[in-house]
């Protein structure tokens, strides 16, 4: 008898869901996928496209035709599709925007109906320009200008947060809140923006490495495999683990970006240069970066016993290894 359970991910072509898609299949549950390939890719599915238990479905979430009966035969539901990367928020404020509320209100609504576990994932960049050394679920947020674009990306993710709280306390849907922080690994694309993926890369071709500002800026970096055993914990259980509240993802150990630039470069055995280029140049007048932004982890300890175990060198080495010529 399959005592496997049914998973919807929506977005889960993309970098975190196919890494997902694949652990849950592994443990012997039903997955099926949603994802318009706006930024995913089937590529990312090529390992697992063609299994009999899993279904992938190319659409937005909104547009399937199919959704209301998807949800009502799952057991939880990765809610991962949303506009990603600061470049593509940035160059696309407004689609990113409506994407990110409008396709969230579409699939809650359902899994409200349903009662079913419901993950969200959020962003550190809700945090926004807090000054706090380390960053707790707890704290106020300060977030920037209204009339600088990639403010808007946390915002719009921030009303996800209160949609969804607002469904676990008035409809006792059972949703988890999960704020990702810096996750990387083996295939995440640099194409939105994202820092190692970029630097890897370069240094792979010996191309440059692109710092931006003056590379005193730092983030913690969580291995993919790390992330995905914080995410999966927190939906075990009946009510799941994680229900009615908001928990930071991630690891503690941080970097500055200058200094990624040098270990990327010293780890691959490169001969790229660094390039220090201003913030203006890079994304748009004006810009605002997060010079720190580091999660405090000690409510996920608490609730799932989560600790990352990659170190830094390791994640570099294992992008390299999927970077690299075969
Ligand atoms: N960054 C950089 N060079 C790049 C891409 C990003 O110096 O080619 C910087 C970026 O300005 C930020 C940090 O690296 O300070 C992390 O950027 P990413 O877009 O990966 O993530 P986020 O800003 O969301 O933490």
């Amino acid at each position: 008898m399959n005592t496997g359970k049914t998973y919807l991910i929506t977005g889960g072509a993309g970098f975190i869901g196919s890494h997902l898609a694949e652990q849950l299949l592994q443990q012997g549950h039903r997955v099926t996928v949603i994802d318009d390939l706006s930024t995913g890719s089937e590529k990312n599915l090529s390992k697992i496209l063609g299994r009999p238990a899993f279904t992938f479905i190319v659409s937005r979430v909104s547009a399937c035709p199919e959704l209301e009966k998807l949800v009502a035969r799952t057991d939880v539901i990765f809610h991962l599709a949303a506009a990603v990367g600061v470049k593509l928020i940035i160059e696309k404020p407004l689609y990113s925007i409506r994407n990110n509320l409008l396709e969230t209100a579409c699939i809650l609504e359902l899994a409200c109906k349903y009662k079913k576990t419901f993950l969200l994932t959020s962003t550190s960049e809700v945090y926004g320009k807090s000054p706090s050394h380390s960053f707790n679920e707890a704290d106020d947020l300060r977030i920037g200008n209204p009339h600088l674009s990639r403010w808007s990306y946390a915002c719009s993710k921030l009303m996800d947060e209160f949609m969804a709280m607002a469904s676990w306390r008035e409809h006792g849907t059972p949703v988890v809140i999960t704020r990702l922080f810096n996750i990387v690994g083996p295939r995440q694309t640099g194409r939105y923006g994202m820092v190692l993926p970029r630097f890897v890369q370069a240094a792979l071709e010996n191309k440059p490495l692109t710092v931006y500002g003056d590379g005193t800026q730092s983030r913690c970096f969580c291995h993919i495999s790390d992330s995905l055993k914080a995410l999966m914990q927190l939906t075990k259980g009946e009510p799941p683990l994680g229900v009615g509240d908001v928990f930071n993802i991630g690891t503690d150990s941080e970097i500055s970006i200058a200094d990624l630039a040098r270990k990327v470069i010293t780890l691959t055995g490169s001969k790229s240069e660094i390039e220090f280029i201003p913030y203006e140049k890079a994304y748009a007048p004006g810009f605002q970066d997060m010079m720190r932004r580091k999660p405090c982890l000690k409510k996920l300890l608490a609730r799932t016993g989560f600790k990352p175990e990659t170190a830094l060198d390791q994640i570099i080495l294992d992008i390299a290894q999927s970077l690299s010529p075969r």
